[in-house]
């Protein structure tokens, strides 16, 4: 599978990042998939509701560290996709101050049914690699490869 998008996808996922910093931003990748391909075709930003020591998974994490999509996030996000025929495909999320690589954190709360895993990283507030990830049948992330497409419509600025 290739995930799919446009630059201004891209542009958004790090703009994202960078207004975040030094915490982690997170959202959800909605689209459709074509054949081979995992087409992104709007984005939705979620807050990132990690609160330490309110949730079940608080370990002394903080934001900077950690993101969390609360359930009712991700049901409207869900319920849009659906409306517009689409769903939701994938997550992404920053690094700030450390590489996009998915912690054991990551993978552990990661989708399990073959959603993508988009992180970025962002060095004191500016931008840097990006990678799109998979969980293969082990449980082990597996980079997936991203393909830039034009884009549909003429943005409206
Ligand atoms: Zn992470």
């Amino acid at each position: 599978m290739v995930l799919s998008l446009t630059q201004d996808h891209l542009d958004d996922i790090r703009k994202h990042g960078e207004a975040a910093f030094p915490y982690e931003c997170c959202g959800l990748l909605l689209g459709q998939i074509q054949g081979e391909q995992k087409q992104v075709l709007e984005l939705w930003q979620v807050e990132n509701s990690w609160e330490e020591g309110e949730n079940p998974f608080a370990d002394g994490e903080s934001r900077n560290r950690r993101f969390l999509i609360e359930p009712q996030a991700f049901k409207a996000a869900h319920d849009y996709a659906q409306q517009q025929g689409l769903g939701v495909i994938g997550t992404y999320h920053s690094h700030p101050n450390h590489p996009p690589v998915p912690s054991e954190f990551d993978r552990q709360h990661a989708f399990p049914w073959g959603f993508s895993c988009m992180i970025v990283s962002v060095q004191e507030g500016l931008s840097g690699d990006l990678i799109s990830w998979v969980l293969d049948e082990q449980d082990h992330p597996q980079v997936e490869p991203i393909q830039l497409r034009s884009p549909e419509r003429v943005a409206s600025h």
